[in-house]
């Protein structure tokens, strides 16, 4: 009888861990996060050359296009900065030209999309629990690229890394990617925004493609702030 009810006892605890270890997986399975990643392209990447049929003028407050994502920030997103760089650039330099693509977001909306925490030295690219915006390398033809994790429709980590393959500048220059405009691009996606490819969506700062020496994407055209407020509100 003790056998039976030590077996039984057996029975029961195996079958509680069993169950627990069942539902830790469901409950994980749940709450792994799905990555997406967003490469913003020269037009001339892959041996490849883009050929646009730019529209005349800047129409860029005309053009009212904008794509969503599936998903956004439901909080503030805290950024951290990584300003070290092989270009000679200042680290507050690089941290006020980013800040300042992040606010060109936040002042079409009374939501506060980002919020600046401090330097790191930690990189872009990891899911550590820190939005890190760092140089890295990449591929060749990527000037950047945006890593969102997200789980359904609300995004709980963002990442961009900036390739160290071209050089950077912090003042438009030839032969450069321009910081704050590529970052004011890559803000858009963690605002949950989607690339364009239109011809007719060109001057708009969500526009698929970049080039050096660019500095017009630093300001928003009316499909960016549309697309903003979908999302946040006005
Ligand atoms: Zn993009």
């Amino acid at each position: 009888m003790r056998e039976l009810y030590s077996k039984l006892c057996t029975l029961v605890f195996s079958s509680i861990i069993l169950l627990s270890i069942i539902a830790a997986s469901i409950y994980t399975v749940a709450l792994i996060p799905q990555l997406m990643v967003l490469e913003w392209s020269t037009e001339w990447s892959n041996g490849k050359v883009t050929l646009n049929v730019i529209p005349q003028g800047d129409n860029s407050n005309e053009t009212g296009d904008f794509k969503l994502l599936p998903f956004k920030w439901k909080i503030t997103a805290n950024f951290w900065i990584n300003p070290s760089n092989k270009y000679g650039l200042p680290a507050n330099s690089v941290i006020e030209a980013i800040i300042t693509a992040a606010n060109t977001w936040d002042s079409q909306t009374s939501f506060q999309v980002f919020q600046y925490m401090g330097i790191t030295t930690r990189t872009a690219g990891k899911f550590d629990g820190y939005n890190v915006i760092s140089w890295g390398s990449y591929r060749v033809g990527v000037i950047a690229v945006t890593y969102i994790w997200y789980i359904d429709d609300t995004i709980i980590e963002t990442d961009t890394r900036l390739n160290t393959y071209y050089k950077w500048s912090l003042t438009g220059e030839p032969k450069k990617m321009d910081v704050q405009n590529i970052m004011t691009h890559e803000f858009g996606h963690w605002c949950g925004l989607d690339d364009l490819y239109d011809d007719s969506d060109y001057w708009l700062t969500m526009y698929g493609y970049a080039s050096y020496g660019e500095i017009y994407k630093r300001t928003l055209g009316l499909g960016d702030i549309l697309g903003l407020q979908a999302n946040y509100g006005k």
